[in-house]
């Protein structure tokens, strides 16, 4: 597929022309791995060295919209990986704080996003369990990796009141994409449909 033809697939599923305009704006090829360039439009993910992946850009999307983001929301992405997540929620967004445990990865996102002239993401090593308590609280929080059993209570506790997480969670072999919404009063969790993503670490 090239990139028309994975934006008109978007399209037919998509409903959000936000979300839809941010898809077309990032370039994925500079996300991907040299090798990997001639698949960097396939609606899949790609290898991108150390064991991980870029996420699946129907996913990436699904995530984005659950998330409804506006212009001037603060954005918290957990485990950054390549940048292309990261890239996308950046058009949608004011900032987006990027964590990522592996440091090639984390050189690696920051240095594809400045190809893509991307200028409001911030790209920090570290472990993204803890989330990043310096820049909370968040608008939305975006989690890549799956964490066992539930969603790590730090990241619950970065969230803004009215912000929204989006998160795999797995346990017993399944794996359900999962909503939060902080309200004043605690958190309203939802279970979606099932996903695969690597595991948090
Ligand atoms: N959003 C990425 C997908 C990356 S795959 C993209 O668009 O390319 C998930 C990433 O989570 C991997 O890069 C992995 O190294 C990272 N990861 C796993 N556990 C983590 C943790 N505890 N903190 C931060 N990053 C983590």
């Amino acid at each position: 597929m090239d990139r028309d033809g994975l934006l008109r697939s978007l399209a037919t599923r998509v409903r959000d022309e936000r979300v839809l305009a941010a898809m077309a704006a990032v370039p994925r090829e500079l996300f991907v791995v040299p090798t990997m360039t001639a698949a960097a439009y396939e609606d899949a993910p790609l290898r991108i060295g150390h064991g991980q992946t870029i996420s699946q850009p129907t996913i990436v999307a699904r995530m984005c919209e659950l998330l409804e983001l506006r212009p001037t929301d603060r954005v918290l992405d957990v485990g950054t990986g390549s940048g292309y997540h990261a890239a996308v929620l950046s058009r949608l967004c004011d900032h987006v704080w990027g964590i990522e445990l592996e440091t090639q990865l984390a050189l690696g996102a920051a240095r594809s996003l400045a190809r893509a002239g991307i200028d409001n993401v911030t790209v920090v090593d570290g472990d993204g369990v803890l989330g990043l308590p310096e820049h909370a609280p968040y608008d939305a929080i975006n989690v890549a990796a799956t964490a066992r059993g539930q969603v790590p209570p730090a990241l619950e506790q970065q969230l803004a009141v009215g912000g929204r997480l989006v998160a795999p969670v797995g346990g017993d072999g399944c794996e359900q994409l999962v909503h939060v919404r902080r309200h004043e009063g605690g958190f309203e969790r939802e279970r979606l449909e099932s996903v695969r993503f690597v595991p948090l670490r």
